[in-house]
């Protein structure tokens, strides 16, 4: 056929050694079928036919022949929109079509084969017993009819001890049918079935003016701790229902309890569909089809559950809209508050961002109009904030008490115990001492590949490096000197639950930080545990800080509160409010609560403001002081990693970097990242302070293509979250 084009494609292959697209060449009677986003088969190393999408067409032809496509499957994965939200991603953060559409779509889908699980089933046929039956095979109608008369035949071999032949027997002769059956692997959950409570004024006024919104319109639900945001969701997720549209519900991964999950199923039942990383390949996938199918319209999930294919979207929550679990830190790098922004304006959703703590970009969105700011200034039930009582550590060491525990927080924690209440106890460090010495040469012990110092982990005996987890025997001698002992300096969660043996011996603790939850689903074991009662104190890392809502709970201790304060980051102070204000919101949300804060910096505002709950006050001075600066929200931030073995090397890159983009903003940098070495490579930053993120990213994109070192790596972060 002269004249017609040949048309290549770039197929993402189902096939988990494949690192990128491949190009195939489309046969000319496929051609009308072929467009981005289809399904199809193609021939892949020495397999005939693998399950395969497209995600390029009309790309130039490859040096190599192109194998031709097999077959195309009719129908698209994807709704138009959630393709223009993937493109959108790939451009603004710098990723490939193929990254991204890995992030947004699970595994197995990809295949361009529905991976539906198929099982037999067994149906009673009522109407007739057919004569002359066994025994052996009346026996096993009986046990059919005992389960309702329907029943996984796998079950029913089980149950009746028989085998795949009996049944075969049964169904010839006409008792039973013998049927293939799709099966929902849906995660099991349970539902709070909760009366409806009336709401308060300020819920109600905050559900009609979500209501009144126009399409697109964005609303931040500044609401303090224990003010009752999930009911305003929930309310305003039913209006949507209402009109025959669909909701996300984003919540950070750690939230995602079942607890949590039981509130919405309670009101939604099997409308809910949930997606979170726990799930299995196969119930994720069905989870997905429920909603893709509009069987399922409320989704609540983790990060990528901004991605469901919701057909007719009317609202996205984003739930504890300042926490750092919504940005990706692999590529694609997104965050899932700027993706859920994005969709609602392609889709005309509403969204609804809710937070005790703003992130300041909402906050100063809000400020200036772009958002709606709905404001829940008090607890449900005209309940109290818990008191916050500010202990100087500096005051506690003149007076002589060296120990992990002030004198207000020792005898905080004995009524507590005399009450038979409970209390949350956070130090933001994992482990059982973060620096480990040489009593003979006085050394640190530091990891080899990133020389931060090791952390001392008593459990197993090991120093564990915490950033790339290289983690050797805590043997008792030195490296530098070989040295006998070792001495450890500082504390972790664990030399805290050490320290409540000794203090406090009756007292029942738990311990909730990475290390104790890695394990799957001991996070909720140890949830559980501590709402049955089974616990009088939780210590843990900032995972106690979020979202927890136990009625006993009527002590909190923040050990530490200046420990991320300190940080060469220009979020520490927001990040430290953030962390104070939320664990001091688990306390007293049922009776009356109260919260201690220890500190060397009790006069900083991150902590004073915290604790004088004055979110306003605290957000307005800390927009004051990076208006000056340039930092966010005033001004964007692209930021580039260049890492590499040697450091002259990373060192030439990010100087030819720093020249390609010095039109691109204003730019600090390069310099040595604060994290200046880790997994042995050195790392070399640039950031980019821009009012144009769209000519900043642009510029960037052609910087890096020109980066030609292959043993330099360059990662660029665009609206990083820190910066370390
Ligand atoms: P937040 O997310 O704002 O910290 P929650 O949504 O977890 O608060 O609500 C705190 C508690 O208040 C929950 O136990 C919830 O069931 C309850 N609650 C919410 N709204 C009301 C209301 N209008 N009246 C009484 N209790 C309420
Ligand atoms: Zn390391």
């Amino acid at each position: 056929m002269p004249g017609k084009l040949v048309t290549y494609v770039e197929v993402l292959v189902d096939v988990p050694s494949a690192s990128h697209p491949y190009t195939y060449l489309v046969p000319a009677h496929l051609e009308p079928f072929v467009e981005p986003g289809v399904a199809v088969r193609v021939p892949f190393g020495s397999r005939p036919s693998v399950g395969g999408f497209v995600v390029e067409v009309g790309v130039p032809a490859p040096e190599a022949r192109a194998r031709p496509v097999v077959s195309v499957s009719p129908g698209k994965l994807l709704p138009p929109a959630m393709e223009r939200l993937l493109d959108w991603i790939s451009e603004h953060y710098l990723a490939s079509r193929y990254q991204v559409y890995q992030a947004a779509v699970p595994a197995g889908l990809l295949a361009g084969d529905e991976p539906v699980r198929m099982q037999l089933h067994v149906d009673r046929l009522a109407d007739r017993t057919p004569e002359g039956l066994t025994a052996r095979q009346r026996e096993v109608l009986a046990v059919l009819a005992r389960q309702g008369q329907s029943m996984r035949a796998v079950d029913l071999e089980r149950e009746a001890r028989t085998t795949r032949t009996v049944l075969a027997a049964l169904a010839t002769a006409g008792a039973i049918r013998l049927e293939r059956r799709a099966v929902r692997r849906t995660p099991v959950r349970h539902a709070t079935e909760q009366p409806l409570c009336d709401l308060t004024p300020e819920q109600a006024a905050a559900v009609r003016v979500i209501q009144a919104g126009s399409a697109g319109a964005v609303f931040l639900l500044h609401g303090v701790t224990g003010s009752g945001k999930t009911e305003v969701y929930l309310r305003a997720i039913s209006s949507a229902l209402s009109q025959g549209k669909g909701a996300i519900v984003l919540v950070p991964e750690i939230s995602l309890t079942p607890q949590a999950i039981a509130r919405f199923a309670g009101r939604f039942g099997d409308r809910v569909a949930v997606l979170h990383s726990g799930l299995s390949d196969g119930e994720r996938f069905d989870e997905w089809s429920r909603v893709r199918s509009g069987h399922a319209d409320v989704v609540v999930g983790a990060r990528s559950a901004i991605f469901a294919p919701v057909p007719t979207l009317g609202l996205i929550i984003v739930d504890e809209e300042h926490d750092g679990a919504y940005k990706q830190e692999s590529t694609p790098r997104y965050h899932a508050r700027a993706v859920a922004l994005k969709r609602a304006a392609l889709e005309g959703a509403k969204v609804v961002l809710g937070s005790a703590t703003p992130s300041l970009e909402s906050y100063h969105a809000a400020r200036q109009g772009r958002f709606h700011l709905l404001e829940l200034e008090h607890r449900v039930a005209g309940l109290p904030m818990p008191e916050v009582i500010r202990v100087d550590m500096r005051k506690e060491a003149s007076d002589g008490n060296h120990g992990l525990f002030s004198r207000a927080l020792r005898s905080a924690l004995d009524q507590v115990l005399e009450a038979g209440e409970q209390a949350i106890l956070l130090l933001n460090r994992r482990g059982y001492a973060p620096v480990v010495l040489c009593r003979s040469c006085g050394q640190a012990i530091v990891c080899p590949t990133c020389q931060v110092c090791l952390t001392y982990h008593r459990a197993r005996e090991a120093l564990v490096c915490h950033y790339c987890d290289y983690s050797r025997s805590a043997g008792p001698s030195c490296d530098a000197c070989g040295g006998p002992v070792t001495r450890y300096v500082g504390a972790g969660t664990q030399k805290v639950v050490e320290a409540l043996a000794s203090l406090l011996p009756t007292a029942r603790v738990l311990r909730l930080d990475r290390d104790a939850t890695a394990r799957k689903d001991s996070h909720h074991q140890i949830l559980d545990a501590f709402a049955r009662g089974d616990a009088d104190v939780l210590v843990g890392t900032q995972m106690v800080a979020k979202g927890l809502d136990f009625p006993r709970v009527s002590l909190v201790g923040v050990l530490n509160a200046d420990a991320a304060l300190r940080l060469p980051d220009f979020r520490a102070a927001e990040r430290t409010f953030q962390l104070v204000t939320q664990v001091a919101g688990r306390a007293g949300r049922a009776g009356p609560g109260r919260v201690i804060v220890q500190t060397f910096a009790p006069d900083h505002p991150a902590i004073a403001l915290a604790a004088a709950h004055d979110y306003r006050t605290f957000a307005a001075q800390e927009l004051d002081g990076r208006r000056p600066l340039g930092y966010p929200p005033y001004r964007r931030v692209v930021r580039i990693v260049v890492a590499a073995e040697h450091e002259d090397r990373a060192l030439a890159v990010a100087a030819r970097l720093q020249a390609a983009l010095k039109d691109a903003g204003t730019l600090l940098g390069p310099v040595a990242a604060p994290l200046a070495f880790v997994s042995g490579q050195h790392r070399v930053h640039l950031l980019a302070l821009t009012m144009d993120i769209r000519t900043t990213i642009a510029k960037t994109r052609e910087a890096v293509l020109g980066n030609g070192d292959r043993n330099v790596k360059v990662i660029v972060d665009v609206d990083p979250l820190t910066v370390l």
